[in-house]
């Protein structure tokens, strides 16, 4: 795990001054790195039957869409607004600055299916759970999040809750 933590650079006051960003390029272009992260990243959820992985635009796809391969699911990807073409289902969220919106295919689960959700970083949550309430607007079943990075001195897993299980390959 250490080895993976010294791949992710941290960048002071990155992009705005007090945040420090968790830069994943250098474990991306790290071939044995990013193999081994994505292998640790399925471990928990090998034998959680899931049928979809989703993950957030943009760094989500990276780890999600390789999730997905190792898990032997399919992948559907939650979009900024504008991206993807009709017909689509949104929903907005707060960020700590004004607010965003994610955006999916219409009929991009079938009901009931069993989606595990994907991002690179939780920090404040979310968008996390911005995700999963799109994935249950769309009549799916959420079994849970993965994500890289979890900033621990934030309320993220707090406001994910209990609900479905929450995992993280590092903390911070
Ligand atoms: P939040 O909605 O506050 O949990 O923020 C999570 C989203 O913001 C993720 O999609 C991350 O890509 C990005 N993010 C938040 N904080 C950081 C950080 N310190 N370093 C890199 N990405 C971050």
């Amino acid at each position: 795990m250490q080895q993976l933590q010294a791949l992710i650079r941290a960048v002071p006051d990155f992009p705005s001054p007090g945040i420090v960003f968790r830069d994943i390029t250098p474990l991306l272009a790290d071939a044995g790195g990013f193999a081994r992260c994505i292998a640790l990243l399925a471990e928990p959820w090998r034998d959680a039957q899931v049928r979809t992985v989703c993950a957030i635009e943009s760094r989500g796809f990276i780890f999600g869409a390789a999730l997905a391969t190792a898990l032997g699911a399919g992948f559907v990807p939650l979009r900024k607004p504008g991206k993807l073409p009709p017909p689509v289902v949104a929903v907005d969220y707060e960020l700590e600055y004004g607010h965003d919106r994610l955006e999916a295919r219409a009929d991009a689960f079938r009901s009931g299916e069993r989606v595990l959700i994907v991002d690179d970083v939780l920090a404040t949550g979310g968008t996390l759970c911005a995700a999963r309430s799109l994935v249950a607007k769309l009549g799916a079943q959420v079994v849970g999040a993965s994500v890289l990075i979890e900033l621990a001195a934030l309320p993220g897993r707090a406001r994910w809750g209990d609900g479905a299980p929450l995992h993280a390959l590092l903390a911070y």
